[in-house]
């Protein structure tokens, strides 16, 4: 591959992504620096309940920081198992619904290590088409036979396990609120189908975990369905503010995890301080069901103001996906509105199918009921313009 022409390629289709670097300001608000326009609103956080700045984890992380220090000091089958790793996982174990929990350093690491551990060769793997890029590279390490069905057709689903289910282990993988369409995957009917199948159930919480569910356990815990997944798996760093991931499942399964995921076993433990900040918004969820109400509150507001605009079909979720089709078109649009003060990211091939290029709206507790009405007027007309 010759780079510079790679490059010159992919910036002449406008598929070139850059970096920018931001300063955040209270209220959603975001500075770029040697930008035009001043301040902009962040709609593509996915700081949803806000808090990444709660004062409660800040305080409680400054406290495992001076308690325990930066770093860990080694991966935690070494000599890096501090008790704190335990008293979150318990906590999180609670709050999924499961026997038990394990941490992993990142999302990305936890789908990386657990898909690999669970299936290999003779194995096969059934995964919807939109499921985020960790899981696929945690498929490819697996060495596994992997089955793409159509996003949410459990129709299609049911078909390729009849013909194809095979005599080994086979592992269905999906989110149960998809990232960049923000919809929910049916799981109590993908636990039924799993059951008759007899297949292993893995589902991504990463954008759901702190916001569905009575207890902010996820949309497992909202379907009632916690008890029939077998593997639920969820990140900190999303609408918990913090870092760092888990898995839940039953005792036997983490037992199996902790020396077969190799991206546990062969990594640093998190450091005090962000364990500190995950454990404090692990209670907060659990304990302050308002967040909730007031997020979806504001994500009725936003939705109610774009369909007075004509823009309608906005999806069940605090993701709100708007289809324009090209990726120059998308570019430009959100271009448009990042010169007026909005910042929402334009989602592109490869990261969603060709022709499905969208503008992505993430809403967050940061953004008050005005920003989002006058945003989602500014979003209506930048869309009748292009
Ligand atoms: C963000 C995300 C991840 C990765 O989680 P990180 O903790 O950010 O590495 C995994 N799966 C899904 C569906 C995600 O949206």
């Amino acid at each position: 591959m010759n780079i510079r022409n790679w490059l010159t390629e992919h910036k002449k289709k406008n598929l070139l992504r850059r970096l920018t670097p931001v300063k955040r300001l209270p209220d959603g608000q975001l500075v770029v620096p040697g930008h035009t326009s001043q301040q902009l609103l962040d709609f593509s956080s996915n700081d949803y309940l806000g808090l990444s700045t709660h004062k409660g984890m800040i305080e409680l992380s400054r406290h495992f920081l001076e308690l325990a220090g930066c770093g860990a000091g080694a991966a935690r089958l070494m000599s890096g198992d501090l008790a704190m790793y335990h008293r979150l996982e318990e906590e999180v174990a609670q709050l999924k619904g499961q026997e038990a929990a394990l941490l992993f350093g990142s999302g990305y690491m936890a789908n990386c290590g657990v898909i690999p551990a669970l299936v290999g060769r003779n194995d096969v793997i059934f995964t919807d088409r939109l499921n985020h890029a960790s899981i696929y590279d945690g498929c490819s390490l697996s060495r596994a036979k992997l089955i793409r069905f159509h996003h949410n057709d459990l129709n299609h689903l049911e078909e390729l396990l009849s013909k194809q289910r095979g005599k080994g282990e086979a592992l269905i993988v999906v989110e149960s609120l998809y990232s960049m369409d923000g919809d929910r995957c049916p799981l109590q009917d993908m636990v039924q189908l799993k059951e008759k199948f007899n297949c292993l159930l893995m589902v991504d919480e990463a954008h759901a975990t702190g916001v569905f569910g009575k207890n902010g356990g996820g949309i497992i815990e909202e379907d009632g369905v916690a008890g029939r997944v077998d593997i639920a798996m969820g990140t900190f760093g999303k609408a918990l503010g913090s870092y760092g991931a888990y898995i839940a499942s039953t005792q036997n399964m983490i037992d199996f995890l902790i020396n077969r995921a190799r991206t546990f076993i062969y990594s640093t433990g998190l450091p005090p301080a962000v364990i500190g900040a995950s454990l404090a918004a692990t209670r907060i969820i659990r304990q302050e069901p308002e967040l909730r109400r007031d997020l979806f509150a504001r994500v009725d507001c936003f939705k109610a103001a774009l369909a007075k605009k004509g823009v309608t079909n906005l999806g069940p979720s605090q993701i709100v996906p708007i289809m324009v089709g090209q990726s120059s078109r998308a570019v430009q649009i959100a271009n448009a509105l990042r010169d007026q003060g909005i910042f929402a990211t334009a989602v592109r091939p490869p990261t969603v199918p060709e022709g499905t290029a969208r503008l992505r709206f993430s809403i967050t507790r940061h953004l008050g009921h005005e920003a989002l009405q006058k945003a989602a007027s500014l979003i209506g007309a930048a869309l009748h313009a292009s």
